[in-house]
């Protein structure tokens, strides 16, 4: 059994399409593909949502546009008659219902909408390998996939998952079809849809491989493989021909993106691969991460996040921050949903450096102002380097001001104000 992912990028458009139904018709079966909403979808709902819930947009009008978009694909790759264009049309109702009705909160709606993305996305999909003569079944996530009700961020309960996944994939595989359904989306015991997190698709591969003990998880990129740098950022990136799972866990979780920070720990937990390689040259060897495997070549990793602020927090009346000043302040940042990139603490201060979110960072600041004096800094850049030598910090010292830096034997992260350019 092996797990293909394929993101937004390589279902982009109807050739996009097309060359995804050649990369599952020629893989050895058994197969489960897993698939997230076409090209810029999520970004696009994410509007209407957004439009939706505040008020302060035409969400008909951004919605039409999403419509639009599909319908076009849909045009390309079908005969008017097909009854595929009645099941996307379905899902766009849906939507029109969920914007027409009271929301309980912002996260569930944005769930019950953004969702729509990847269940269109592998409706149209599965009917394209039905017709190209690649017998596909078309699964919904929210029936293999159980989560809690945290809303955006939902929690995968595993026992309901791995029982559902063992008893709704093998007997579709049984058959000799492709077993094809939505990354980033699961289901509550009450039956409304959540989602994992963006990006979370590449997570729903690795959690079904993880229950049906795949042999393998391939996630299929615009990109040759895992490489060293951002190619947008360093023009000299270079493929990693293969990673430990430790330095692909730390490099997600420092912000590489080329695969989602929760994929690791299923596949490392099980010894499943897990190759990353480029839909535009499936024959490439890409990159595979796995049990045993240290990282070659050898090299440091570069990791850029940019839009950082750091918070300095210290205490009103000299006192020390001490172990519960600390555990009081995780309190806060875990309460306000605010993820931690780096921190460092002395005596009477303690500095943490985070994404700079719009909607969490306000609320946390203020709960923070209420017992600390507080800094910030805002448009810094936070550069990690994996596996770094002196020559690496040197050159990123070039690229602006330094702020802070902290090094542990793998591992350096430099906040720094960029150079104007
Ligand atoms: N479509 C979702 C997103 O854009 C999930 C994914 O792409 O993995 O975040
Ligand atoms: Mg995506």
């Amino acid at each position: 059994m092996q797990v293909y992912k394929f993101g937004g990028a390589s279902v982009k458009d109807a050739d996009a399409i097309k060359n995804v139904a050649a990369i599952v018709s020629a893989a050895t079966q058994p197969l489960v593909v897993v698939v997230s909403a076409m090209g810029k979808t999520t970004n696009g709902l994410e509007a209407v949502v957004n439009a939706g819930f505040y008020k302060n947009g035409d969400s008909k009008s951004l919605l039409d546009a999403v419509i639009k978009f599909h319908q076009d694909i849909l045009q390309q790759l079908f005969e008017a008659t097909d009854d595929v264009f009645t099941k996307v049309n379905n899902f766009w109702v849906e939507i029109a219902w969920a914007l027409e009705e009271e929301p309980r909160s912002y996260g569930f709606l944005y769930d019950q909408i953004v969702s729509i993305g990847e269940l269109v996305a592998t409706t149209i999909i599965a009917a394209y390998l039905n017709r190209q003569g690649t017998a596909t079944q078309w699964l919904d996530a929210r029936s293999l996939i159980f989560t809690d009700n945290n809303y955006r961020q939902a929690q995968i309960q595993w026992p309901q998952t791995v029982l559902q996944i063992n008893q709704i994939i093998a007997p579709v595989c049984n058959q000799n079809k492709v077993a094809l359904t939505q990354g980033f989306i699961g289901g509550t015991s009450e039956n409304y849809t959540t989602t994992l997190g963006r990006e979370g698709s590449d997570y729903t591969a690795a959690i079904i491989a993880y229950c049906l003990d795949a042999q393998s998880v391939t996630i299929w990129k615009d990109v040759s493989g895992v490489l060293n740098a951002d190619p947008k950022f360093f023009s000299d990136a270079q493929k990693l021909e293969q990673l430990s799972y430790h330095d692909a866990i730390e490099l997600t979780y420092y912000g590489a993106t080329v695969i989602h920070p929760k994929t690791i720990k299923p596949l490392e937990n099980k010894g499943i691969p897990l190759y990353v390689k480029s839909f535009v040259k499936p024959e490439g060897v890409g990159t595979v991460i796995g049990k045993d495997l240290q990282t070659k070549p050898f090299i440091p990793s570069y990791i850029f996040k940019s839009n950082q602020v750091l918070i300095s927090i210290g205490s009103k009346d000299f006192s020390f921050i001490a172990e519960a000043g600390l555990s009081h302040l995780f309190g806060l940042f875990a309460a306000a949903g605010v993820k931690i990139n780096l921190m460092q603490n002395s005596a009477i201060s303690f500095s943490v450096c985070v994404d700079d979110d719009a909607f969490a960072l306000p609320a946390l600041l203020e709960s923070l102002k209420a017992d600390y004096r507080v800094l910030f800094n805002n448009g810094l850049v936070l550069y990690t380097i994996r596996h770094y030598n002196q020559f690496t910090i040197d050159k990123l010292l070039q690229k602006g001001t330094l702020i802070l830096e902290q090094r542990s034997r793998n591992t350096a992260q430099l906040i720094m104000y960029p150079n104007a350019d």
